[in-house]
C-alpha cells in the first residue's frame, strides 16, 4: 500500500519515517499526478495559509477534492484546519471535509507550545494514555454530532473521526508510537477493500 503525504510545507519527513516502519511507502505528493495509486492521504502540520497558497499555485485544489471524495485523508494541525467545514481566528477558506470548526492558534503563540497527556480511544481498543504534541495548535470549538471523537483535552476534541477521514490538531508523527498511523492505515485498507474507485 502506498500512502501520499502532501509536501508542499510543513512536517513531512516524520511521517515518512513512521509509516516506512510499518513497511508503508510514503509518496510525497506535490503534482496532481503523484496522488494516483495513494490509498489514502496525510495533510501534514505547517502554516496553513502558506500551504492555501501554495495549494492553489500548484493547482491541486480540485484535484484534492476529487482525491478525497474517494480516499482517507488525515489533517495534523494545519492539516485539520485544511480540512475544517469552518476556520476561525481569523476566518479562512477550508475544504470542508470534516465537520468540525476551528480556532487558530488557540493554545497561544509558537513559544507556548506544550506537550500533552491524552486518552486516546480507538476503535476496538481498550483507551490508552500517550504523549500528544501541540506546536501552536488550532482548538476544535464545534464538531457536528456524527463525529466520533478519538480524545480530549480540557473538554475540546483533539482527535476526530468522520467517515474515512480522520483530523488530529496535535503532532503523532512526533511522539513515540504508532497507533493514529497504523489507524489510519486501518481506514485505507478498508476503504481500498470497499474498492471506492
Ligand atoms: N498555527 C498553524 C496554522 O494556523 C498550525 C500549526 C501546526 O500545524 N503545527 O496554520
Amino acid at each position: 500500500m502506498r500512502v501520499g503525504i502532501l509536501a508542499l510545507q510543513g512536517a513531512v519527513e516524520p511521517h515518512r519515517a513512521k509509516l516506512a516502519a510499518l513497511g508503508v511507502e510514503a509518496v510525497a505528493v506535490r503534482l496532481a499526478e503523484e496522488l494516483a495509486g495513494c490509498a489514502g492521504l496525510i495533510l501534514p502540520g505547517g502554516e496553513s495559509t502558506t500551504m492555501l497558497n501554495l495549494i492553489e499555485a500548484y493547482g491541486l485544489e480540485e484535484p484534492l477534492r476529487e482525491f478525497a471524495a474517494r480516499r482517507p485523508c488525515w489533517g495534523v494541525c494545519a492539516g485539520s484546519i485544511l480540512m475544517a467545514a469552518e476556520v476561525e481566528n481569523p476566518s479562512q477558506v477550508s475544504f470542508g471535509l470534516m465537520p468540525i470548526t476551528v480556532r487558530r492558534n488557540a493554545y497561544g503563540r509558537q513559544n507556548e507550545s506544550f506537550i500533552a497527556k491524552i486518552d486516546l480511544r480507538l476503535p476496538g481498543e481498550p483507551p490508552r494514555s500517550q504523549e500528544a504534541v501541540f506546536i501552536r495548535a488550532p482548538r476544535i470549538t464545534r464538531c457536528a454530532p456524527e463525529t466520533r471523537v478519538l480524545a480530549e483535552l480540557d473538554g475540546a476534541p483533539v482527535a476526530v473521526e468522520h467517515g474515512r477521514h480522520l483530523a488530529t490538531t496535535f503532532h503523532p508523527e512526533l511522539s513515540e508510537g504508532d497507533r493514529l498511523h497504523r489507524h489510519f492505515l486501518t481506514i485505507c485498507g478498508a476503504q481500498r477493500l470497499a474498492g471506492a474507485g
